[in-house]
């Protein structure tokens, strides 16, 4: 069981819900992660159940960053908005700088997403199930 986080900013909060719902049988048996608004998007339109953190304006991607830091987290999909300026631009670049810092997927268009979400459906992240068995960390 891996620890997936999903955010979605607000004209991408359609395609996110559009995304898991068609591979929820992926996410299903994970164990989900997501910003606010995002993650009561998702809960209201699937059967999964998603550990909601504060939304990203309030803090919600230093929250999920704080997990990345300390190599928790082991894939982020984040449909930013490349069009719209963000009130908490500096939380969203530090959040990504955190997932090159450990090497951890992330994902910020639904193209590429996808092609992750199927690696993970075929096995291709069990490299992250050894990352937790010799680092002992957080639920
Ligand atoms: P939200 O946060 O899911 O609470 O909207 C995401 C964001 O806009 O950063």
């Amino acid at each position: 069981m891996l620890k997936i986080a999903l955010i979605a900013h607000d004209r991408k909060k359609d395609e996110m819900v559009n995304f898991v719902t068609a591979y929820e049988h992926v996410f299903d048996g994970h164990k989900l992660y997501a910003t606010g608004t995002t993650g009561q998007r998702i809960m209201d339109n699937t059967k999964l159940s998603i550990h909601r953190f504060m939304s990203g304006p309030l803090g919600g991607d230093q929250q999920i960053g704080a997990l990345v830091a300390e190599n928790e987290m082991d894939l982020i999909i984040f449909l930013r908005d490349p069009l719209m300026a963000q009130p908490h631009e500096p939380d969203i670049i530090a959040l990504l700088r955190l997932c090159d810092v450990q090497g951890i997927p992330c994902a910020t268009n639904v193209a590429t997403a996808e092609l992750l979400v199927r690696a993970l459906d075929r096995g291709d992240f069990a490299w992250r199930e050894l990352v937790h068995k010799y680092k002992p960390g957080i639920e």
